[in-house]
């Protein structure tokens, strides 16, 4: 904790203990990069100041103020918490660690973070940087995967916290591993507690933690529908559940060849496809999944669309007032490109795919 008080970064959650503020960053942080989060944070939290604040707000808003983010189900799941903190507690975030773990999105780890970050209570937070310093102090054979692991490391924890100082010994320790126990090259010449490091002692340092064997990514092959009318395209908001829920995407389907792609269209969106040009190839990575997606430019009828609610004209000017995942972000920049002013008109390709 000595080595933590002159060595912690400067960041802008740690100028709070609002349980609020720390909730908002703990949830940005997983999965994301502390640079990209810095801004994230701090445009959330004026956009969205307070629990009330964020749970009065359209989840469409929270969705875009959270846009290229990723693993946007964080933000629907704050959303709802910030309901539920309003109907059930009036809008005063919990203290009581059953409480705050019973909030949508808030699992063990969440948990244990604000209950010792923002109320100072005595309950270990156990996240990736954790599991790699215990383990290599300790030569624990943990998988940082099993959940049981991480208990068993969480009760090592539970029995020294510090009476009193439970904040600081858990940023402590999430700080050792984020800027000295590294992943590939610990910097164990500057650890405060190499003295006590079995890795270190015995130059294990890269046994420890023990591997995790990375999950296949499945290649899915989009293809992608470009639907013009005058200066508007079409556009569908994604159910609710599942992948990019709630967000805004251009039209698409899993599909094997151009064939494949209109009859799954006309089944999933009910509109009969007539695709022309392969317009754009671009390509998302998600942590599971890779979508190689195809874009065509093609004509459809406007008719039907009344049909489908998730289904939108959308103006072209108007793109960045809704929330559409980084994924499509190539897809936007293009349609962005042909149509520097959407008043001059639309370029050929589209003026000919009917609408
Ligand atoms: Fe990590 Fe090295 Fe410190 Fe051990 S001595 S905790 S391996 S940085």
């Amino acid at each position: 904790m000595n080595w933590y008080e002159k060595n912690k970064r400067s960041l802008p959650w740690r100028e709070s203990s609002d349980p609020y503020a720390v909730w908002v960053s703990e949830i940005m942080l997983q999965q994301t990069r502390v640079d990209t989060v810095r801004d994230y944070y701090r445009r959330f939290l004026e956009r969205f100041p307070t629990v009330q604040a964020l749970a009065h707000s359209r989840l469409e808003d929270v969705l875009k103020a959270w846009e290229g983010l990723g693993y946007y189900s964080r933000a629907r799941n704050m959303h709802q918490a910030a309901g539920e903190i309003l109907e059930k507690h009036r809008g005063v975030f919990p203290q009581d660690h059953q409480d705050v773990l019973s909030l949508p999105g808030i699992g063990d780890y969440t948990a244990g973070a604000i209950m010792s970050i923002a109320f100072n209570k005595a309950y270990p937070a156990v996240d990736g940087n954790v599991v790699r310093v215990m383990s290599r102090l300790f030569l624990l054979e943990t998988d940082p995967a099993s959940g049981r692991d991480r208990g068993l490391i969480k009760a090592m924890l539970g029995e020294v916290f510090p009476i009193g100082k439970a904040s600081g010994f858990t940023q402590s320790l999430m700080e050792l591993g984020a800027l000295v126990c590294l992943p590939a090259s610990p910097r164990c010449q500057d650890c405060p507690v190499q003295s006590n490091c079995g890795a270190y002692q015995n130059s294990r340092q890269q046994d420890f933690p023990l591997r995790q064997k990375k999950p296949k990514q499945r290649k899915e092959t989009r293809y992608i529908a470009l639907i013009r009318q005058e200066d508007r395209v079409l556009m569908n908001q994604r159910s609710d559940q599942g992948l990019l829920g709630g967000l805004w995407e251009f039209p698409g389907v899993a599909g094997r060849n151009k064939e494949d792609f209109v009859q799954k269209f006309e089944q999933e969106y009910g509109l009969a496809l007539v695709p022309e040009k392969l317009w754009l190839k671009t390509k998302h990575v998600f942590s599971h999944l890779i979508w190689e997606m195809k874009v065509y430019t093609c004509g459809a009828a406007p008719e039907p669309l009344a049909r489908r609610a998730a289904l939108q004209w959308i103006a072209v000017g108007d793109l960045d007032s809704v929330p559409i995942p980084t994924a499509f972000k190539a897809i936007k920049k293009k349609i962005r490109d042909e149509y520097p002013n959407e008043d001059k008109g639309l370029p050929e390709d589209f003026r000919r795919s009917g609408g």
